[in-house]
């Protein structure tokens, strides 16, 4: 049997008979035009119609405490965004083709918050193209065709982005030229030797690649290995891989399109590990909303990719995208979004850490930032996962209308990853619903 690509608590539509009137008709009218590709979270939806800060609502005016959506990064419907947005949608909106001051001055403010070695970036609108696109510069580059990635990773939706994407499932074929590392796991393997063991499996998979007759072009790593279970710490544990990728002459692409834009506590995750990126890339949370992503990265690479090959994006780094974009930094400067990441989240693991105490179940409390990971065992002597018990948890706060996920190799660690605005006034209701959830969940005494 093939391994379909799992999602955690997804709606069953043979169950809606459940719902609200109003809800199963939208639902019945969702299926026929938008049908399989599109999955629904919970086994009772969530029928949203607006938001604010970190609160969503639903058509019943009822409020939910956002604490698993990174986009909306300076929270949802955020002014600032929308007076930039809405100012410029009014003025221009081109290309790049032309000669504007804004994108311009987004590059230069982006490029100042990276290391000096990476000059130059090359705007998008997905995660999954800027993906794609780095991929495609590392091949060019190198002149090579293999890439190393990790084993339960995802870096999105195009061919190229898929096939590095092992998360999909066994129905989305991972190409030849493409290698799979076990990516690090500290509750299960000793942290004071898991960069050395990390950096050895690198140099498998190299040594993989060139049996099956590809030299390495690339490594590509998410910096906080989120759909690898959010492998959180130590810090510093990827550098030694790194180092392992350059002395192949490959690159190293840290995909920051959750760890970015201050996630971990600082600009971005790669950071923690003290690494020296070839080529990074960003998304999601980069415009709020708004589609923009971009692949930052060294100027020789960009230099000769941009000489040989001909890439235009249409609306990549357009005028209104890149208000957005500067808003977005504006907001994480100027609310200090970066140290609210780190005491708020630190503040929120040592709640849910108290709240799980004594629990057998719960085998780990991580995090960096506020970027929180709980790891469910069916037996903390084993660790056998509890896929089970993280998807009633994420229930049970769906309940209490705190929305959070879960996710990782075995779907068995809880997923808390809300806007970067959540302040400590917000923490009492996410820990409280934690608490219950927890409870409600403990089947043995
Ligand atoms: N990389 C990572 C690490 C991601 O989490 C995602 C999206 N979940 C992507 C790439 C792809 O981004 P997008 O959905 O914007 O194409």
């Amino acid at each position: 049997m093939t391994r379909q690509m799992h999602m955690v608590n997804s709606f069953d539509p043979t169950a809606s008979e459940s719902l609200a009137p109003e809800d199963r008709a939208l639902l019945e009218r969702r299926q026929r035009v938008l049908g399989a590709p599109y999955r629904l979270f919970y086994r009772e939806p969530v029928h949203l119609v607006r938001s604010e800060g970190v609160l969503l609502y639903d058509r019943n005016g009822l409020d939910y405490l956002d604490a698993y959506n990174n986009v909306p990064v300076v929270g949802h419907s955020n002014p600032r965004v929308q007076e930039r947005v809405a100012q410029q949608l009014s003025v221009l909106n081109t290309h790049t083709r032309y000669l504007t001051d804004d994108v311009v001055d987004y590059a230069e403010r982006l490029l100042a918050l990276f290391p000096p070695h990476l000059e130059q970036v090359v705007f998008a609108c997905t995660g999954s193209e800027a993906v794609d696109l780095a991929l495609r510069i590392a091949g060019h580059t190198t002149g090579r065709t293999g890439i190393i990635a990790t084993a339960h990773a995802y870096h999105g939706t195009t061919q190229a982005a898929a096939a590095v994407s092992p998360s999909l499932g066994t129905n989305n074929p991972i190409p030849d030229n493409v290698v799979l590392v076990e990516a690090p796991d500290t509750l299960r393997h000793d942290p004071a030797t898991t960069a050395r063991e990390f950096a050895a499996r690198i140099t498998r998979g190299i040594d993989e690649l060139r049996r099956r007759g590809h030299q390495p072009a690339a490594a590509i790593v998410d910096s906080i290995l989120s759909s690898d279970g959010l492998q959180t710490d130590p810090p510093g544990m990827l550098g030694p891989a790194a180092e392992v990728v350059r002395d192949a002459g490959a690159l190293w692409i840290a995909d920051e399109v959750q760890s970015g834009f201050g996630r971990t506590g600082g600009w971005w995750g790669f950071e923690r590990h003290a690494l020296r990126p070839d080529l990074v890339v960003l998304g999601k949370p980069m415009g709020n909303g708004i589609p923009i992503s971009a692949v930052v990265g060294r100027a020789d690479l960009m230099e000769a990719f941009g000489r040989d090959v001909r890439y235009f994006n249409t609306f990549g780094g357009n005028p209104v995208s890149i208000a957005a974009a500067s808003a977005v930094l504006d907001e994480i400067t100027g609310l200090d979004l970066l140290h609210n990441a780190t005491t708020t989240g630190a503040e929120a693991a040592l709640g849910m850490s108290g709240a799980a105490a004594g629990d057998p179940g719960i085998a780990d409390v991580r995090h960096a930032g506020l970027f929180i990971a709980v790891e469910l065992v069916r037996d903390p002597e084993t660790l056998a996962p509890d896929a089970a018990r993280a998807a009633a948890i994420v229930d049970a706060m769906r309940q209490r209308r705190v929305l959070i996920s879960a996710s990782g190799r075995y779907d068995n660690v809880l997923k808390v990853r809300p806007p970067l605005t959540l302040s400590s006034n917000e923490l009492p209701r996410l820990l409280e619903a934690f608490d219950e959830s927890v409870r409600v969940t403990r089947t043995s005494p």
